[in-house]
This record gives C-alpha cells, sequence and structure tokens, in this order.
C-alpha cells in the first residue's frame, strides 16, 4: 500500500515536470511542431556530429515528448551541434530542429543547469559577455578568462603558442571596439529580451 502511495506521487510529481517541460518546448516557436516527430532517424543520419553526441537528434526528441526533461538538458548535444541545418532541411515533419537545439541550452543557461559532460555554457556566457563589451571577439581576453578559470595548467601550455601568433600577427594584444558601441548594446540587449524563454 505504501508502495503504491509512494508510486503514485512519484507519478505526480514526474507528471507535472512533463507536462511543464513538454508545453514549454510545444509554445515556443522553435518547438511548436515537434510532436509530429514520427522518429524516422533523418536528422541522426544527415548529423555530421552525432558520433560525438551523446543522444542523437533523434533520440533527444523522443526523450522531450517523454518529459525527460532533466536527461535532455544535462546531454551535450545542444552544445555540440553546429547549427549547420542539415537536419532542419532533411526532416520529413518539418521541425525546426536547429532551433530546438539552441532553446535547450537557452533553458540550460537560464535554469543553470551545467552538463560536467561539457563546460561549453560557460565558454558561451563569457563568449557572449565580452562581444556585447566591445562589439568584436577579442580571443587573447577570451582564452585567458576561459582557461583561467577551467583549465589554468592548460593555460601556461598554451602561453607558446600566444606568442608565436602574436608575432605573427594573427592574434591581437588589445581588444578593438567597434564604434557606436551604445547602439549595439541597445540592440544586443534587445535580442537577449526576445530570447527569454
Ligand atoms: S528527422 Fe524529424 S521526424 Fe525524423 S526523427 Fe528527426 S525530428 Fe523526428
Ligand atoms: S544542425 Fe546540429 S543537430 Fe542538426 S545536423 Fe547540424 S549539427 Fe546535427
Amino acid at each position: 500500500m505504501k508502495e503504491m502511495r509512494n508510486r503514485s506521487s512519484l507519478n505526480i510529481v514526474r507528471l507535472h515536470e512533463d507536462t511543464g517541460f513538454i508545453r514549454d518546448i510545444v509554445s515556443s516557436s522553435e518547438g511548436a511542431r515537434i510532436l509530429s516527430c514520427i522518429q524516422c532517424g533523418t536528422c541522426s543520419a544527415s548529423c555530421p556530429v552525432f558520433e560525438v553526441m551523446d543522444y542523437p537528434p533523434r533520440q533527444i526528441f523522443a526523450m522531450i515528448r517523454e518529459g525527460m526533461k532533466h536527461r535532455v538538458l544535462l546531454s551535450i548535444t545542444p552544445w555540440i551541434c553546429a547549427s549547420c541545418y542539415k537536419c532542419t532541411v532533411n526532416c520529413p515533419a518539418k521541425i525546426n530542429i536547429t532551433e530546438v537545439m539552441y532553446r535547450l541550452k537557452r533553458m540550460c543557461i537560464k535554469e543553470q543547469i551545467v552538463s560536467k559532460k561539457t563546460d561549453a555554457s560557460r565558454f558561451y556566457s563569457i563568449f557572449l559577455n565580452q562581444v556585447r563589451k566591445s562589439g568584436r571577439t577579442y580571443e587573447l581576453g577570451l582564452m585567458f578568462k576561459y582557461m583561467m578559470f577551467h583549465h589554468p595548467l592548460k593555460l601556461l601550455q598554451q602561453v607558446p603558442h600566444g606568442i608565436s601568433m602574436m608575432i605573427s600577427g594573427s592574434l591581437s594584444l588589445f581588444p578593438e571596439h567597434i564604434k557606436n558601441a551604445k547602439v549595439f548594446h541597445r540592440i544586443t540587449d534587445h535580442a537577449l529580451m526576445l530570447e527569454k524563454v
């Protein structure tokens, strides 16, 4: 009896979790057609990087439909996705797979879900903050900040490469700033507001 009660309360929890996650995705413009997935596997077969993903795209869509929120958000698949749009072009159900991958990444960042299998979300955050500040990428600063906090020992190994790249002129010592940075900030602020999940 106790076990049945536990099981039914677990089901209630799972139902709430599942419903919220699926609703979030299905109600978005990117995921509106996700329930039409026929599990044909064309997306996985088209994907040039599926071999290094932990779950191929077809499986990610099956898990989303099952409401397996944490397994999906802890997967490295969205972070490995190279945004080539091959799967989206080939999907017979016309599901915007690439944009769903972006949505999953935004959900991870918003809910601060960080997979132990990849630190790509941290890299993205550092990159975004930097571009928002100057309007340009600043490779030296990006690599320094990222590696200093996440791979300090590897940073030392990279110093000789960095110096030779600076000497050859392919790495700039100082960041460059665009003109009208204020206008650019307004554009990025607006884009971030639109992208809120
Ligand atoms: S190609 Fe489209 S329909 Fe087929 S498994 Fe992938 S998402 Fe589903
Ligand atoms: S967009 Fe991403 S998931 Fe789709 S085929 Fe390209 S790399 Fe694979």
